[in-house]
Order: structure tokens, then sequence, then C-alpha cells
């Protein structure tokens, strides 16, 4: 999607000073509709408040500041230290605290909060305000020591990591603090973090703040204000590292939008037994159940669940451990799905029995959990159907047709443990220890699984690469989870019977040891784990569709079809496919295409003879010759297109003529000259000239297309007769077939070329006509694919009878930018957000879009019924349906799989 640009910052007046802090508690000045204003998190805490649940107080710095930040050599802008210290005394007020002082101390967390939520990618701050003095305070006011000082070191381990530096230096160093941390466990003689006592904890404190000074040269600063300020700023400053850009540049976050800072007051899930936090779901993000669905654990505070520390109980289990809790759980579920209208996942924490919600937002989901929440939601009338159609993102649909495991081979296969199913699907690989392991598999074209311990947002790029995620601990809400989930990525979590030793590069479980670059396959629908490749079997979807399974049998597809049925209702685009065989057709029909938007009929030329009948033709050195070679392509030309036809049952079919340089047909090699040349009964040396002859600098513009029908207007004839024959078979069929081939003349910029093509087909069409005794229908067309040709559609139009924007060559020739060679370039690009999205991808709305508007206007102008279609890749991509519907084309033509695809988007787009 093209990058919304942020409101510009607006000018401080007088009058009218530009607010950048808003509160929210008792009285709360922001609502879920600033969400760009507020980021996700802000404005949903705000609307918590709003609707009465129970939100500790706080307050929001607008995004605004950021920009601000940025745009002023990383300066606030001056009113903002006033209000911030007025929305702190607002909380001061409520709660009878104060930052900083010895008695009752108010302690805060500082989080991020952008737009478009970004799972671990920026920093929080917990437990603020603590200092020598004010930890004394919360010790004796919570009758708590232990407590107090785990809080204290918890505090500074962050300031130190986020606000002051002190992290790893490189890969095989330890983090300062962890490392710390782990040696006085050591001699404590404890297991976990929650086991050291308060004298632990002083002692862990001063070599904590030791590590500081010596990495940083300066203290731990005590001043509550100054703390502050220092964990605003990280904050502002994290919306530029590194992994926060590469989620930005995965997601299309533009870098304007600008991250929100959420201070608020700390509650305290780690103040004993009676405590806990935790993180939940309103339904199944894995396969979209309606269950209440989420991890907590007793005695601990914030990212202790997320990160896997110890092992989180699944949510059920608070019913028995505090039954008040979970049972205000289940109605703040309600409420939520209620006033949202969706999925929610969201934090909480209980102090003392008490339920605090700190966190909410509309949760991530698999594609699959997409469909159903959405189809069940509809049928629970919280949303209605056009609500339901657009909260499935278009993309996702396809996830209901990726493969599963084989049954038979699954159930062969030697299960070497199970751990949580996260991310539905099925995937075989091998397996990689890292990131970049990860990456060069993938580089190559191989499978990678993914397998950590447990994942962070540094392997962010590993995830990407691979095929499937394992991590032996983390459960549902880890890291990896949520990301793969996200990614629509196969995902198994928290396998904990799985030891991975990454010095030793081994993945053991009990006596099996695999090591890395060994294959293993996990099912992320059931959670299952096993050695070796599984093979693997169509979607149940596909099984339906292809007659293996019987439609009631299969609730997958029950959803999908009716996803679909709700799609063909309101669509207006119609939906093709980009297909070149029978085999191709007939699944891009059951997936739902209309027609055939798109036949290359160089494909057909590769296979057995052809080939060499082909390099006859292209050889020929004079017209008979060629028409000798040309004849004998006919026949199977003809029994190509035939069997296209039928396998399309009288739909459309457009099919394009030759369109590729020739020299791409013929061998480059000395062997293969050498076998061309006995087969033609030549001299080698003929071979080698003609191809020498051939050669062209810059193939993608020069002979190829229409130029090549009119340098030898033999090979249109030909092509034409054998559509044309085929044609007049179908009709003459004991069930006739009433097709209308399209035909269509590829890069056409002259309305001249075309009309020179268009004698060609219309007389061999009457030829055909009256040899076979039958009258059929049939169009004849262009694409449109260089600027001239959209400039000039008007003239174009008056001999075309349809267009299809050939949008993969118009991008290449509008941007002058060859596909094959943009991959050096465009990674720069979209850093520094030249060009955000890959053009060849998503259309350029801009400027090839442009001349697509140019095109459909003008072609209209002279042809009032013209048809108009386009073929490029971008026909199976969501954004690009969007602009196609908005300027009025009649349909998209795109891969089969990405029909289903395309209906929805094309839908998507019609509700707008
Ligand atoms: P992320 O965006 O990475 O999820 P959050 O801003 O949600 O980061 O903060 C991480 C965790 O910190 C939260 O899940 C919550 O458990 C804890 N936390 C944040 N604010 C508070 C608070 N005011 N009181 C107690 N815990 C908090
Ligand atoms: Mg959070
Ligand atoms: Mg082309």
């Amino acid at each position: 999607m093209p990058a919304k640009k942020a409101k510009t910052v607006k000018k401080k007046t007088a009058k009218n000073a530009v607010k950048y802090s808003y509160d929210f508690g008792d009285k709360t000045d922001g609502s879920v509709k600033l969400r760009e204003l507020l980021g996700g998190k802000g404005a949903n805490l705000a609307e918590m408040a709003r609707i009465g649940l129970p939100v500790p107080p706080g307050f929001t710095l607008t995004t605004e500041v950021c920009t601000y930040f940025y745009a002023n050599g990383r300066q606030y802008p001056k009113s903002l230290e006033a209000e911030v210290k007025a929305s702190v005394a607002t909380i001061e007020k409520q709660l009878g605290k104060k930052l900083g002082a010895e008695k009752n101390p108010l302690l805060l967390s500082v989080r991020s909060g952008a737009r478009e939520s970004m799972p671990g990618m920026m920093d929080t701050i917990l437990n603020l305000g603590l200092n020598d003095k004010t930890v004394k305070a919360l010790a004796s006011e919570s009758g708590n020591e232990a407590f107090a000082y785990d809080c204290y070191r918890r505090f500074i381990q962050m300031y130190g990591d986020v606000v002051m530096g002190v992290q790893a230096r490189s890969e095989n160093e330890h983090c300062p603090f962890e490392e710390t941390l782990e040696k006085l466990r050591k001699e404590a003689g404890v297991k976990l973090d929650n086991e050291l006592t308060a004298e632990n904890l002083k002692e862990l404190i001063k070599r904590y703040k030791a590590v500081i000074k010596k990495r940083t040269g300066t203290s731990f600063p005590q001043d509550a204000y100054e703390q502050l300020w220092g964990s605003v700023g990280a904050v502002f400053k994290s919306w530029q590292n590194e992994r926060a850009i590469l989620y930005r540049q995965k997601y299309g976050i533009p870098a304007e939008w600008g991250t929100a800072v959420n201070v608020q007051a700390m509650v305290f899930g780690n103040m004993g037994e009676t405590c806990a936090t935790g993180v939940a779901f309103t339904r199944d993000p894995a396969n979209g159940e309606q269950v209440f669905y989420g991890e907590y654990l007793i005695n601990a505070q914030g990212e202790d669940v997320v990160a896997g520390i110890r092992n989180a109980n699944p949510i059920a289990k608070l019913a028995e451990e505090m039954p008040a809790a979970h049972a205000e759980l289940v109605e703040v579920c309600k409420k939520l799905e209620k006033h949202f209208k969706d999925m929610q996942d969201f934090e909480f924490t209980i102090e003392d029995n008490k339920l605090y919600m700190l966190q909410t937002r509309n949760g991530k989901r698999t594609g699959l959990a997409a469909v159903r929440i959405a189809v069940e939601m509809n049928k629970q009338k919280f949303i209605d159907q056009k609500t339901a159609l657009k909260k499935i993102p278009a993309d996702s649909i396809s996830s209901l047709l990726v493969a599963v495991f084989d049954p038979a081979a699954e159930k062969k296969a030697k299960v070497l443990a199970t751990g949580l199913p996260a991310g539905p699907g099925a995937a075989s690989g091998k397996i990689c220890f890292t990131a970049e392991k990860a990456e060069a598999v993938a580089n190559k074209g191989g499978h990678a699984i993914l397998c950590r311990v447990e994942t962070t947002p540094e392997d962010l790029r590993g995830m990407i690469a691979a095929d499937g995620i394992l991590t032996s601990r983390g459960g549902v809400s880890s890291h990896a989870a949520l990301l793969a989930r996200q990614m629509n990525k196969v995902c198994v979590c928290g396998a904990s019977d799985i030891v991975i030793n990454y010095g030793a590069g081994t993945l053991k479980v009990g006596k099996t040891v695999l090591q890395e670059g060994d294959d293993i396959s996990i099912n992320g629908t059931t959670g299952a784990i096993y050695a070796g490749s599984v093979e693997t079997a169509p979607s149940e979807v596909n099984q339906v569709l292809n007659g293996k399974l019987k439609a009631k049998d299969s609730y997958t597809y029950k959803m999908y079809d009716q996803v679909m049925k709700w799609a063909d209702k309101h669509r207006k685009l119609g939906v093709r496919t980009n297909a070149d065989t029978p085999g191709q057709s007939a699944a891009a029909v059951a997936y739902g295409a209309e027609g055939i938007g798109l036949c290359r009929t160089e494909h057909m030329f590769f296979e057995g003879d052809r080939i060499t009948y082909m390099r006859q033709m292209i050889l020929a050195t004079d017209e008979k010759e060629r028409r000798k070679a040309l004849k004998k392509l006919l026949p199977f030309q003809r029994k190509d297109f035939t069997g296209l036809f039928k396998a399309m049952g009288g739909r459309p079919v457009t099919v394009r003529l030759l369109d590729p340089p020739l020299h791409e047909f013929l061998p480059h090699d000395e062997s293969s000259k050498r076998e061309l040349a006995n087969s033609l009964g030549v001299d080698i040396e003929v071979i080698s000239n003609r191809v020498h002859a051939l050669h062209e600098a810059n193939p993608m513009l020069g002979h190829r297309g229409c130029r090549l029908g009119i340098s030898y207007p033999e090979i249109t004839e030909m092509q034409a007769q054998a559509i044309f024959e085929a044609a007049a078979a179908c009709y003459k069929l004991k069930k006739p077939i009433k097709v209308i081939p399209e035909v269509m003349i590829p890069l056409v910029g002259f309305a001249d070329e075309l009309k020179n093509q268009v004698d060609v087909v219309h007389r061999v069409a009457a030829e055909v006509m009256e040899k076979k005794k039958v009258k059929f229908k049939y169009l004849v067309g262009t694409m449109i694919e260089v600027p001239r040709g959209a400039l000039t559609a008007d003239e174009i139009a008056e001999t075309a009878e349809f267009f299809s924007f050939g949008t993969n060559d118009l991008t290449q020739t509008g941007l002058g930018m060859s596909r094959d060679d943009a991959g050096s370039f465009l990674g720069k690009y979209k850093e520094l957000d030249i060009m955000p999205q890959n053009p060849f991808a998503s259309i350029d709305a801009k400027g090839v879009g442009q001349l697509v508007e140019i095109g459909v206007k003008k072609g209209r102008k002279t042809n009032t019924n013209i048809k108009l279609g386009i073929c490029g890749e971008h026909g199976g991509d969501p954004a690009s349906i969007k602009f196609f519907h908005n300027v009025g084309l009649d349909y998209v033509s795109c891969s089969p799989p990405r029909v289903p695809v395309a209906r929805l988007a094309a839908a998507q787009a019609a509700i707008g």
C-alpha cells in the first residue's frame, strides 16, 4: 500500500498551543479515534479507561512529539516539559503518591506505542522512580523487601540496557546483566530469579551499578525526573533502531508515523502469591476458535510471561488459582469484544487479587484464524458481512490452501516431541540454529526450519527466511508465536523436551541427536515434531475441490466457501487467471477463475519436438522455409488450444501471440548447438552465425512482441489459424463448447502496428470459418505495456476490442527499470523510502498507475464498449487490485493460486 504521510507538525500559536500529553485515568483526554496521534496502545488505554475497565492512570506523549524530535535535531517541543509535569501531577493526585518521594513513591512504566503495533521492536522500562531511597519506602510500605529490591534491580537492568546502552557487545558475549544475575543465582544456590532473597538482590543491585559504572563511566541516575526524561528519549530513539527499521520495512510502515510514548503508574504482579501477570486473547489466535486463550505467571512482572523465563500456566488454570480474577477476566473478554468488535489480545496484571488492564489491541492472528473469526463473529451478529470481509487480510485466504502433511506419511513418521501449535500448516526443512544460517539456506532455494531456544526480535530476518519456526521455550504468547502468526509461518513453540545446544550445534530429544543441517518437520496445527522430512498433501480445501473429501466433512472448506460467496456477491471486478495448460486452467476454475486473462503461447514451444521445429522456424533464411517449419508447429498449437478451451468450458480465453525475442529459443552452449546442427543437417557454423546474428544488446526493448509478427506475418497467421481451428473444433463437439477466443497482440505502441496484425487475424478467421463451415465470435485486442501505447490508447482503441494492461512490462518500460536487474538496488530504495514497495509486486500507483488511468480514459473515449483487464503480476496483489478497481477495469488476471485472494481483494475494494 502506498505510504500515508503523517500529518505535518502543527505550528504552535500563542492562543491555541498544540497539546502533546493526553491523560487517561479518572479523567481521559484520548480515545480510540485518536490512534494516529496516540498510537495504538495509547488510544486503546484511553478507550479502556472510558468504558470503565480498570486501567492504572497515566498519559500518552503524542506521535507528533516523535516527529518533532526527529525534525529538530532530537529536541523536544518547548511546552513539553510543563505538560509532562502536569500529567505526572494528575497521576500523583489520583493515587496519593509522588514521583521520587521518600514516602509513597509513585512508580511509572514508560512504553512505546506506534500506530500499528510492532511487538517487541521497541523498548519498555518498568519501575521507574526507584532509587536508593524510594526503594526503602516501597519495601516498608509493601511489607515485602524482596519484592521492592527485585523491582529496583529490574529497573536498573532495563534502564542500563535501554537508556545507557549497556548490552552485549557481540554475538558471542552474554548480556552483562544476565551474566551477573546468573552468577549470583549460582552463588546463592537458587535456580529461579524469584528465589533470590532481599539480601541477594541488594548485592545484585550493587553489582549492576558497578557494571554500569564500568561500562559507561557514569553512575545510574538517582533523580526520578532524570530517569523519566532518559526513558522517554530512549523510547523515541528506539523508533530508529535496527530491528524497528527492519520491521517497518517488512510491514510497509512509514518512518514518518513515529511512535507515541505511554507513561503509566505501575501495578505489581510480583508482590507475592496473590499477584500475577498475563497475556490473553479473547479467541484462539492460531486457529480462531472461540475459547479464552492465554497464559499467566503468579508472582511475576511484565515481560516474564512473554520472555519465557519461567514456563507460564495456561489461562484455564487461573480458574483454580484465582477464581475471582478469572471470572472477572471472562467478563472483560466479553466487554472487549463487544466494544472493539474484534478479537482482542490483552495484557493484564493482578495485584493483590485486583485486576488491572495494561493493554489491548486487535489480536494478530494466522490466516486461518482471520477467516474463522470473521465468519463466526458474523454468525454471532457482532459484525455484518461487509465488516467480516474487511477483517480478513486478502492474502490470508491462501493459508487455507497451503499444504498439510500427508496423513499416511505423518502416521508413519516418528514423533520426536510435541510443542504448542502456534502457526498452522506443515513445514519440512533443514535445522538452522541462527537467522544467518536460515537466510543462507533459503537464499540457495532450500527450506529452513529456524530452531531456537526462544526467539528474540533479532531473529526476525531468520523467521522471514525460514519455512517454519521451532522453539524449545516460550508459550503461546511468546515472541516466536506472535510473529509466526502474523507472518503466517508454520510454528511450534515451547517444545520443552527438546534441548537445543547452540555451542555444540545439536538438537537433542532423549537419545536422538540431530545436527544443524539435518531435516526436521513440524506440524503447526497439532504441535508434532518429526525427525526427517515428511511428505505433504493438499489442503482440505483442495481436497474438497478435487473431490477427494466431502464438503460437509470439512469445516475449513465451509469457511472458505462462505467467504468466497460473500466476496463474489460484493465484488465488481472479474477475476481471470494466467494459465498456459489445461491443468493450470482447471485448477484456476476450481478456485473460481472466470476466464483466462493471459495464455502465454511461447511456453508451448519448449516441449519435446516442438523446440526443434521452433528452431527450424527461427533459423529459416526465407519465408518458404519458415512456413515449412510453422506448418509442423501448427498441429501442436491447435491441440494445446483445444485442450485449453475445453478445460475452460466456454469461458473467455485470451491468447497472446508470440512475445519474447526469438533468440530465447536458440541453443547457446556448444553441445546443444551441435545437436541442433545435426538434426537440421547443417554445419554448426550456420547455427553459431544465426545465434550471433540474433543477439540483441537489449532484448527487452528489441525485436519482440508485435514487432515479430510484423516482420514475419506467417507466424501470426499460423498462431491465428491454430486458435481458430481449435475454436471450430470445440463448436463441432457433440456437446459444443462455444468458446469466444480473444486474440491478443503484444507490445503495441502505435495504432498502425495493431492494424497491421489485426488484418492478418481477421483474414485467417474468415478463412477458417469458411473452410470449417462454422461461425464463431472472437475478439482481437492488444496489450498495453509500453507508455506510448497508454498515451495513444484512443487511437489504438479504434481497432482494439479489448485492452489488457501488461503491468509487468509497463512497469519496466514506464520506470525504465529492468525487472531482472532491479534486485541490485531495490533494497536500498526501500530502505531510503524512495520506493517503499517493490513496483513489480505492488503497482506504482502514482507513475505506472497513471499510465493505466490514461489508457482507460483514452481507450473508452473512442471505444465505449472496450473490455479492460490487467494481466501483470499485480493482478494477484491486493493493494494493486484495489487500484484497478478504482480506475474502473473490468477484470484482473492472476496466477491460479492467487484467484481466491483476488476475489476477496476485489470485494474489499468494492466495499471500500
Ligand atoms: P510491548 O509493546 O513490547 O508489549 P509493553 O509496553 O506492553 O511492551 O510493556 C511490556 C510489559 O510491561 C507489559 O506487558 C506489562 O506486563 C508490563 N507493564 C507495562 N506497563 C505496566 C504497568 N503500568 N504496570 C505493570 N506492568 C506494566
Ligand atoms: Mg505489550
Ligand atoms: Mg509483456
